[in-house]
Order: structure tokens, then sequence, then C-alpha cells
């Protein structure tokens, strides 16, 4: 695989959760999720990442057991008294859609985040889907990184429209599903709603729209990337499938060094190409299973599905 060994570690930050999921093909229970959960099993594929987060003692030893033989770096998981924090969602057919059933914060409502003084200079860094007042506490830590990527979801941009503003205007990338770039940028159409995203900070925005792939901003004015998403039979669980897209670009991104437009082509084509595993089985099963060769042969069928020659 191109984006082997090297790398430039990634200091991320994010959600370990404990997810319950319903959809039309079964039902899992208190299963391991969360955001940097997700991003962290697909960027440790290519380079070493720096966990922050925090559970409760319920947590017991998971991560230890998730994480085990990867290039995941857990000082910063914190263990606190009191609960994990706990997400359900539920799907309809329409896997596009989902409808969040309940959200409890628990240990995340006290959550300090205390960066360890190794991980400060991480060149990288991926503020996952979390409250902006921790994601903000944590750009707050760090010493001048190279490349800042950030996700977030309605919930934050219903409930804390102002913080996570401050956080847009020290991100590079951000990382955003179709309805949510709607919503924050007041715009219906994508190609513009990216355009008004930028002007609140990014130099980049990447807008994932599920199984119809993911449209992206290029430096030039006025220019667009996009990549489809594959065409999969098997699609049992789309649970993570952002977190496990941006934990395959940033990697990719942190791997190689280089974030040039080619690389951040490339690396959207990475992205796309973890995410399409994370959503064959429920929780991160699928991520747990995954090999390197096999991220090879799924980047090869990308390149072969989006290739045509000129008339
Ligand atoms: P995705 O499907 O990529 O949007 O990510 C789903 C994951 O995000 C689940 O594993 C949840 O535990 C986690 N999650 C859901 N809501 C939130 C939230 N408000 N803050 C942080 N993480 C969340």
């Amino acid at each position: 695989m191109a984006a082997e060994a090297c790398g430039n570690p990634i200091l991320a930050v994010g959600s370990v959760a404990f997810d319950s999921i319903k959809n039309p093909f079964g039902e899992a229970n208190r299963v391991v999720g969360g955001s940097v959960t997700y991003f962290s099993l697909a960027a440790s594929f290519f380079t070493d990442v720096r966990l922050v987060a925090v559970v409760g003692e319920d947590f017991a030893d998971r991560g230890a057991a998730v994480f085990a033989g990867r290039r995941v770096d857990l000082a910063g998981l914190q263990t606190v008294p009191g609960e994990t924090f706990r997400w359900k969602g539920e799907y309809g057919f329409d896997l596009n859609q989902r409808e969040t059933i309940y959200t409890k914060l628990n240990v995340f409502e006290q959550f300090q985040p205390v960066i360890p003084e190794s991980y400060r200079s991480s060149p990288f860094v991926f503020l996952g889907n979390i409250h902006p007042r921790l994601q903000l506490e944590v750009l707050d830590q760090v010493t001048a990184p190279r490349l800042v990527a950030a996700d977030t979801m309605n919930y934050w941009i219903e409930g804390t429209p102002d913080e996570l503003r401050e956080v847009l205007k020290r991100v590079d990338i951000l990382i955003i599903n179709d309805s949510e770039a709607r919503e924050l940028s007041r715009e219906a159409n994508l190609v513009k709603a990216a355009r008004v995203l930028k002007t609140m900070g990014p130099s980049t925005v990447v807008i994932k729209r599920g199984e119809h792939g993911v449209l992206m901003t290029a430096s030039g004015d006025g220019e667009f990337s996009a990549a489809p998403a594959l065409p999969l039979e098997e699609v049992f669980d789309p649970t993570g499938a952002g977190d496990t897209f941006a934990g395959g670009f940033v990697g990719y991104l942190a791997g190689c060094g280089d974030t040039s437009d080619a690389s951040l082509a490339r690396a959207i084509i990475y992205g796309s190409t973890l995410a399409s595993f994370a959503v064959e089985d429920f929780s991160i099963d699928r991520l747990l299973r995954l090999t390197k060769g096999e991220i090879a042969d799924r980047f090869r069928h990308f390149k072969r599905l989006t290739h045509f020659d000129e008339a």
C-alpha cells in the first residue's frame, strides 16, 4: 500500500462510546463506538494515533482490547468514575437517514482534556465530533500543528453554535456530512454550502454524502473534487462511516506527509475505502478484522470505478 509506514503522528480527540443501534437488519446493544474510536482504528492503518478521550469505569479494559496491537497510544484516554458516553441511533431502510434516540454525555459533561506533554507538538490534529468547547481546549494545548481537521454534527450545530464558530476559525479542513453542511451554512445547494463554510475558516471543506460519495473543495477558486461511494451489496450498519472516512482521510495525509491537492484527492479515496468496510458489519467489527491487503485491493477497485479515457 502506498501509504505505508513513515508518518506524522495524529493527535485525535472525540467520543469513545457505548452505542445501541437498530436497523432493519438487526440490533446491537451497548457495543463499542464513538467518533474517535472509529477514527483511530481507520487512521492507525497509516500512522500513529494519540487518542484523547474519557470513559467511565463501566468501560473496564475494553480500550486496551479494541486497540491492542494497533498504532494507537492510549496515554490520553482517561478513566473516571461514572458512566461512559451513550448514544442510540435507529435507521429505516434508507440507511442515509437516521434518528438519534438518545445522547447521554455522562462522563463527557465534566471532562477537561489534558493533553500529555509528549502529545503537544503533534503535527496533525483531528478534532472528532464532540463538544466544541472540548475541541477548543485541545487546540489551546497544542503547539503550532501543521494541519488541523475537524468534524461536528447537528447536535452541536444546534446546541452550541457560538463555540462551534470559534472552532471553525482555527481549522484547516472541515469534514462534515451533507445535512450538517446545509444546516451550518443555511444553504440548500452543497456547492454553495461548501463555499459558505470556507468563509467561516477552513481552507478545505469535505462534504460526506453517504452512499452518494464525497465532495471536496480544492485550493483553486471554484474548483472541486468528487468521489463516488463504492456500490456495495452488503451494507449492514452505517454508524461510524463518517468518522472512519475521516480516519482514512487524515490518516493518509499524515502518513504520507503531503497535503497538496493531488494528495487530498487521494485522501478522499482512502477515506471512502475505509468507510466502505466500516458499513459491512455492526459497530467496529469489520474494522477489527480489516487488513492492509484488503485496503490496497479496494483502493485499486476505486481507481477502476472512477477511471475513464477521453474519446
Ligand atoms: P457517524 O455515524 O460517523 O456520524 O458517527 C457515529 C458515532 O458518533 C457513534 O459511534 C456515536 O457514539 C458518536 N456520536 C453520536 N452523537 C455524538 C455526539 N453528539 N458527540 C460525540 N459523538 C457522538
